[in-house]
């Protein structure tokens, strides 16, 4: 059989840990051997980020931007602790996610796989709820400090034309806390524009929630800002029969749950954070749970969204063969696939991409199964614990069959 043939790379991204062995095994035994893979490599491996002085993150984010494609592998953001394991770092350098996030301006959306075998915890949910989770400002760029004695705290803003406005944050009786957030206009645009296009691509409903009664200006700005955009779509969305709604998120939160699911739910920053894991905890693992970061000009970063799973590693290292799932990792690889061959017109490499999925799935039907998912199934439904090579052996089998 001969490889589909590609004509344009896609960004590589590797990472730590143990992903970083289940993207070595899901490339030699699912992809490598039907697909001429034409890819551009950026180890974003902890130590070679730190060798780079983290030169090669941002390298990958703007080979995304030239390329369009990128798949990323789980990695690790260094906190006190792996400074102490890995005593070679000369800083305890920033997220990948979130520099690929502020170079792309993109927003994340988070989709649940789901198989007829496990039932999500809410019983009425019967399709994926995607999250939409928009990845700048709020309280992830915000400042904070302690105060110690009664005073006043205010805030103000300058200008460049040299105007200032100041506001009393609030006068205190004694020690306090306080924190200065923002977003920018112009990101919270192309949060609402990803998130309509988003919802066009994939003919979902899309709703919207803040907290706009209480944060009237700065959560009302987000409401505003989405409905002036969503007249450029609003064409679209009736032609496709397709919905958007926006409301209080206290409401949301009842409707999601009373939901049959199968819409996009956009969340704020911090929102979409919490919500992200709750959503796919209530729908089983989130070893299955597909991330992908679309930027507003287009360029898309497909990844699992889980983290490289450490203690497996640790297991991994004392030469255990771990049931570590790769369902999400697969799938970032055959998001990225797809899109590829959607943007060079290659409908072999998005037919592969589509029967790769399927023969996860397949597999999954058949009752073969990581450790993570066998406590899940439904009773009546058979699950056989395997390792993660035998998992990747069996979607092979199904894939050449
Ligand atoms: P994690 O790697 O997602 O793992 C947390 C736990 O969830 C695991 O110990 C495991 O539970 C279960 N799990 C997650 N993915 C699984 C999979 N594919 N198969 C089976 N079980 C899975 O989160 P973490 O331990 O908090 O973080 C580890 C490292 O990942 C950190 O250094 C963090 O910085 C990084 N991280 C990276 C990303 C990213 O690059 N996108 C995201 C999050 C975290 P059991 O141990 O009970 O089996
Ligand atoms: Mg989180």
């Amino acid at each position: 059989m001969s490889k589909i043939q590609m004509t344009t790379p896609i960004v590589e991204m590797d990472g730590d840990e143990m992903t970083r062995i289940l993207w070595k095994m899901i490339k030699e035994t699912l992809i490598l051997p039907y697909v001429d893979l034409k890819s551009e490599y950026y180890d974003l491996a902890l130590l070679n980020r730190n060798a780079t002085e983290d030169q090669v993150t941002v390298d990958a984010a703007n080979a995304i931007k030239k390329y369009g494609v990128g798949v990323k592998c789980a990695t690790i953001t260094p906190n006190k602790q792996r400074m102490v394991e890995y005593p070679q770092l000369t800083k305890m350098w920033k997220s990948p996610n979130g520099t690929i996030r502020s170079i792309l301006d993109g927003t994340v959306f988070r989709t649940p796989i789901i198989i007829p075998a496990i039932r999500p915890v809410v019983r009425n949910w019967e399709r994926p709820i995607t999250i939409a989770r928009h990845a700048y400002g709020d309280v992830y760029k915000a400042v904070d400090m302690y105060t110690h004695e009664p005073g006043e705290c205010t805030m103000t803003f300058k200008g460049e034309s040299g105007a200032e406005q100041t506001l009393v944050v609030q006068k205190v009786d004694g020690p306090a806390v306080w924190q200065g957030a923002h977003n920018k206009e112009k990101s919270i645009r192309s949060f609402a524009k990803s998130c309509f296009t988003y919802a066009i691509a994939t003919k979902q409903d899309l709703w919207f929630s803040t907290k706009d009664t209480i944060a009237k200006v700065y959560d009302g700005a987000f409401k505003t800002i989405f409905e002036e955009e969503f007249e450029n779509y609003r064409a679209k969305f009736e032609e496709l029969g397709l919905t958007y709604f926006y409301t209080l998120i206290d409401d949301a939160v009842a409707r999601v749950i009373r939901s049959k699911g199968g819409f996009i739910w956009a969340c704020k920053n911090y929102d979409g954070d919490v919500m992200s894991d709750m959503v796919s905890t209530a729908f089983g693992s989130l070893a299955m749970m597909t991330s992908v970061l679309i930027s507003p000009d287009g360029p898309m970063e497909f990844e699992a969204a889980h983290g490289t799973v450490t203690k497996h590693y640790y297991r991994h290292l004392k030469g255990e063969a771990t049931s570590t799932n790769p369902m999400a990792t697969i799938f970032a690889w055959t998001g990225a696939l797809k899109k590829r061959g959607e943007l060079d017109n290659l409908p072999e490499l998005v037919k592969f991409s589509e029967k790769l999925e399927a023969a996860c799935l397949a597999t999954l039907n058949d009752g073969i199964m990581t450790g993570d998912l066998v406590n899940l199934v439904e009773p009546g439904f058979k699950a056989t614990k395997v390792n993660s090579q035998e998992f990747l052996e069996a979607i092979k089998k199904h894939l050449e069959a």
